[in-house]
């Protein structure tokens, strides 16, 4: 049972990172280039996903292989094993039921998944060369390699043209952005959205403002709105997916194809065995203000996984792990108490960038709306290439021309040349707001943290 994964396990302290996504990677990367410890990441899959690129990837499948990165490209092999944690102990975990690797310190970065239409349970054991089915090109696939997810997006592709009637459950970011690419490119299909609130974008600030921009645009497009509405249950029955919701009539919807984007559900079911008493009811794990499992000294979790007042986002767990990163030389010599407490971001985020397919979006600066047009999508783009560069060692994506790459895809999906640049909707004052809000939190990034400059 018990196999050896660090090279010298005697030598020196061994710190074990769970989950290689947007916190987790950031943290394998630091320390192992750092050698304060013998660094070991355990990931499901073997590369890093750009996950706020999968919903017009699903639509343009050629976008996917800029999204995901080998991790053999960011991390040297010696530092990654590929596998599932299946238990936590006290000073060791299992992977795979089969290792068992010690730790003197674990960091638990396993994020988290929407549910799915076959119940949404991670199965223990999945094999890692068997072939992801039915949940191919799932938002967040968590068992694939990199060619098999690459495969199952272009397949995701096929069945998104070669369905009739799609739906989308969940009226949040993710949701609106997913249907916003599937009606740009599929005006004509039936087009349907659940949201359990009256308020499509309903948890962002000036959540009315929101609304209306993404109503009048999903009315443009024939999509079909069922708000208030909320999903009770979801099942595949004779080639077809049945959802069935709380309508008072029509309450039963037949799609060919259903996504889920609401209701997040903490990966972190290795922790029930033995530290049930550190998950909340929803089984995100519970931390003190520097990250630190609560009741555990030599635990840490980050990321989407953890209990927090903050939106489960990309760059939340990315300002996760530079909190952790800053404090990593304290809690390895043991100066617990030198350790800068995090300070949590606001929520709503107060900068928040939405596509609606590739022509439009709203940009979204503390409750006031930029734009809801080439501004918007240009500032989505420019989040995706900085945070693709960061993890892509060569930064292909970086020498893009985004004004050429924007038009090319708005010519792509719809047939037509984009509007001109005239059109613009920027307010002057607040773009310069945004701009020096950026430059803030270029600024912030702690000065241990070498892997952003
Ligand atoms: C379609 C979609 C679009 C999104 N768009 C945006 C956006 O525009 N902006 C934004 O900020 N956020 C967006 N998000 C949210 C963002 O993806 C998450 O907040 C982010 O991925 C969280 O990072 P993380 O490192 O905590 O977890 P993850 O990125 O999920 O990484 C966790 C890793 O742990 C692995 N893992 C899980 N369980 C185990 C186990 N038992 N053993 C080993 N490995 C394990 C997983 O396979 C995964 O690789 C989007 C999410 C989705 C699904």
């Amino acid at each position: 049972m018990t196999k050896k994964y660090f090279s010298d396990p005697d030598l020196k302290d061994k710190l074990i990172i769970i989950g290689g996504g947007f916190a987790g990677l950031r943290v394998a990367r630091f320390a192992s280039q750092k050698g304060m410890y013998q660094t070991l990441m355990i990931d499901t899959k073997d590369y890093w996903e750009y996950t706020p690129g999968v919903p017009r990837a699903i639509i343009q499948p050629d976008r996917e292989k800029f999204l995901v990165v080998p991790h053999s490209r960011n991390i040297k092999s010696e530092n990654f094993l590929r596998g599932q944690v299946t238990e936590v102990h006290a000073d060791y975990i299992i992977v795979d039921e089969e290792y068992q690797i010690q730790y003197n310190l674990l960091v638990i970065a396993s994020g988290s998944r929407y549910p799915s239409v076959t119940g949404g349970n991670v199965k223990k054991r999945v094999k890692k060369t068997q072939p992801t089915t039915g949940q191919a090109g799932s938002m967040k696939d968590q068992f694939s390699d990199s060619t098999q997810r690459l495969n199952s997006i272009q397949l995701e592709a096929e069945k998104i043209k070669n369905s009739k009637h799609i739906v989308v459950i969940g009226g949040g970011a993710v949701g609106v952005e997913l249907m916003g690419e599937i009606c740009t490119k599929y005006p004509n299909k039936m087009l349907t959205i659940i949201h359990a609130h009256q308020l499509l974008l309903n948890n962002l600030s000036s959540p009315e403002e929101c609304h209306k921009v993404v109503k009048k645009f999903f009315q443009t497009q024939n999509v079909n709105m069922r708000l208030g509405e909320r999903v009770r249950n979801a099942k595949w029955e004779n080639g077809k997916y049945l959802i069935t919701t709380n309508a008072a009539i029509h309450n039963k919807i037949e799609a060919d194809k259903v996504y889920f984007c609401a209701g997040y559900i903490p990966n972190s079911e290795f922790m029930r065995k033995n530290f049930d008493n550190v998950l909340n009811e929803k089984g995100f794990i519970k931390v003190d203000k520097n990250f630190q499992v609560e009741g555990q000294t030599n635990m840490y979790a980050i990321g989407d996984v953890i209990s927090s007042s903050e939106d489960k986002t990309a760059y939340a767990a990315g300002e996760h792990a530079k909190s952790f990163i800053s404090n990593l030389k304290y809690i390895k010599a043991g100066q617990l108490n030198k350790r800068k407490a995090y300070k949590p971001m606001p929520s709503p985020q107060p900068l928040m960038a939405i596509s609606l397919g590739v022509t439009r979006g709203i940009f979204l600066f503390k409750g006031i709306i930029v734009s809801t047009k080439s501004m918007a999508i240009k500032m989505k783009s420019t989040f995706e290439a900085s945070l693709c560069g960061d993890f892509n060692q060569d930064k292909a994506i970086l020498k893009i021309d985004f004004n050429k790459k924007l038009r090319d895809e708005v010519k792509d999906s719809t047939g037509k040349e984009p509007a001109s640049e005239t059109e613009e909707d920027g307010n002057e004052e607040s773009i310069k707001g945004v701009y020096s809000a950026l430059s803030a939190m270029q600024q912030q990034a702690p000065e241990d943290d070498d892997i952003f400059h």
